[in-house]
């Protein structure tokens, strides 16, 4: 099985992944502080990858008294929680859409528009698996950054380069 999954950035979509959030840390008995919650809130808000230091730029000029360690903490609550996913190449996080289960996810990177889409393979994880325990080496996790075009960016760049 394989698919792709964009991240939806428009407000019921945002509202709701807040609020199934809010529904998973309540039932895991963890606790999404208001600033946990607005940073997985600015994050969610974006299709592309948010780096910290956006996120520290953007607190700053709100209410929340956010100071780089506290963000980084807030962060780290959330990838512990699988809310949030780190992009390592681009130093960066992108929400997620489906935390309720732990999972790898691949990551599609647009190197125009910075979209960032999330693919689930299962043919994929069976492949890097097999090909990895070939070697002999004891693989814990492995995840793919595949830098390239969206499919919106591919379909408006092609015409251009024929013309
Ligand atoms: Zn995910
Ligand atoms: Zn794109």
């Amino acid at each position: 099985m394989t698919h792709a999954c964009a991240y939806s950035a428009d407000r019921p979509a945002r509202t709701e992944a807040l609020l199934h959030a809010e529904r998973l840390c309540a039932a895991r008995g963890v606790r999404l502080t208001p600033l946990r919650r607005r940073v997985l809130e600015l994050v969610q808000s974006r299709t592309e990858a948010v780096k910290a230091y956006d996120l520290l730029a953007q607190l700053s000029t709100e209410d929340h008294a956010a100071k780089p360690p506290t963000v980084y903490r807030a962060l780290d609550f959330l990838l512990e929680q699988g809310l949030v996913h780190r992009v390592d190449s681009l130093n960066a996080f992108v929400g997620c859409n489906h935390p309720d289960t732990p999972h790898a996810a691949h990551l599609l990177l647009c190197s125009q528009c910075g979209r960032v889409e999330e693919l689930h393979s299962d043919t994929m994880d069976a492949a890097i698996a097999q090909t990895v325990a070939a070697t002999g080496f004891f693989a814990h996790h492995a995840r793919l950054e595949v830098q390239g075009l969206c499919a919106a960016c591919a379909a408006s760049t092609r015409p251009a380069r024929r013309a």
